[in-house]
């Protein structure tokens, strides 16, 4: 059977109505608890905020929760919680979003990009330990796509080292690392809730630490530097003044927030589930196309599935990652690039003087990654659209 022409080159596409990619799941629940925090008249920071931070530290298993207004606050709090201070260095992954270096420029600090591995995506520990100097004061690894960074050896380098470890783990709210849950291991964890990530608020994060200190100070800190007692202010338990203690970030997660991420939470093991079998399906109907699929977890590890991302072998299919990506949008199916690495952007190019080849396990992915529709908003038949459209343009002859 010959193929259908691409829609790309005026063949009929695969969809008509458009298949936005990363779209959020939210049911009748999230939408009743919004009005009803919008009928109490309580938008601020309040019951429902307390009420989801203990669901999510409970889920996490972790001592402590703070919720904030996104996970890119969270890594900015977390940097001066440790003891980064300016000057000092930070090792992450170039495999990110700009969150993750961003956060240790807010702070004064250095971003030190060290490459991933190239299966796992997730930083190269023995890498890291030939960067660290004595200006090291911590490490952010990522864990990419919700697949556990080798949390095991880094955390061990950076005991021996006297060294910091927060994690980036906007996109490993489900995460576990032989056996141990993220959220748990290191000094400090970052979540993300925003609007395309596995538990949703719109914009939101979560930092979790078993540590009271860092606990208590991320609570000031995110709200002016105001005293802890400041929260109450708009209780009914009756008025207190507050004193600013330091000159503190406007950071807090609100209700209206808060009543999404209840519901969100509550669904997460459920939606989970529902990507597990999604990315089976996946894997199964793209065997034999000239791409690889996302390798499993290691032994002891369990994978978040929050994006699924393919790499197209590129010199085979004989198309770039974009030309790939335009044929997807024209067949209908909206795709994300996770990432193009982040020494190649601007800013870090010209400050840092990264330059192609700086980072070849970062690049290659870069150049070949593509992440595809794998909300748990998709029905089987969108999924099996999906799965047409990667078929049709990945057998497509672009020579
Ligand atoms: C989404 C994301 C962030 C930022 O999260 P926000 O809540 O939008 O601040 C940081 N790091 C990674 C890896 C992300 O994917």
């Amino acid at each position: 059977m010959a193929t259908p022409e691409l829609a790309l080159r005026g063949g009929p596409p695969v969809r008509r109505a458009y298949l936005v990619f990363g779209s959020p799941d939210l049911r009748d629940e999230e939408i009743r608890e919004v009005e009803a925090v919008l009928r109490s008249g309580w938008l601020g920071t309040g019951p429902r905020v307390a009420r989801f931070e203990e669901a999510f530290r409970e889920y996490i298993g972790a001592r402590h929760a703070m919720a904030l207004n996104s996970c890119t606050a969270g890594l900015h709090l977390s940097m001066i919680a440790v003891g980064v201070r300016p000057g000092d260095e930070v090792i992450t992954c170039p495999m990110t979003f700009a969150s993750s270096a961003n956060a240790i420029l807010h702070v004064g600090a250095l971003p030190v990009f060290v490459d991933c591995e190239r299966d796992s995506m997730c930083l190269d520990p023995a890498a890291v330990e030939a960067r660290i100097t004595p200006r090291t004061k911590a490490l952010l690894p990522v864990h990419f796509a919700g697949r556990a960074a080798d949390m095991t050896r880094l955390l061990e380098i950076a005991r021996r080292r006297g060294i910091k470890v927060v994690e980036d783990a906007a996109h490993a709210i489900e995460t576990v690392h032989r056996g141990r849950k993220v959220g748990t291991i290191a000094d400090c964890t970052v979540f993300s809730f925003y609007v395309t990530k596995n538990v949703v608020t719109g914009e939101g994060g979560m930092v979790t630490t078993e540590d009271p200190g860092i606990a208590d100070w991320i609570k000031v800190a995110g709200l002016h530097g105001l005293t802890r007692d400041a929260w109450k202010r708009f209780s009914d338990e009756g008025y207190r003044h507050y004193e600013v203690t330091f000159p503190g970030f406007k950071y807090n997660m609100m209700d209206l927030q808060a009543a999404l991420g209840i519901h969100q939470l509550a669904r997460v093991e459920e939606n989970l589930r529902r990507r597990e079998a999604l990315w089976r399906r996946y894997r199964q109907a793209f065997a034999g196309l000239p791409l690889t699929v996302p390798p499993e977890p290691a032994e002891g590890d369990r994978h978040a599935r929050h994006l699924f991302t393919i790499l197209l072998d590129v010199e085979r299919l004989g198309a770039t990652r974009d030309q790939v990506l335009q044929a997807l949008h024209a067949e209908g199916i909206g795709t994300g690039v996770h990432y193009r690495p982040l020494h190649l952007q601007q800013y870090y190019r010209e400050r840092f003087g990264y330059r192609p080849g700086s980072f070849p396990n970062a690049e290659w992915i870069g150049e070949r990654t593509l992440s595809l529709p794998f909300s748990t908003k998709l029905s089987d038949a969108d999924a099996e659209d999906v799965i047409r459209a990667v078929r049709k343009v990945c057998t497509a002859a672009w020579g």
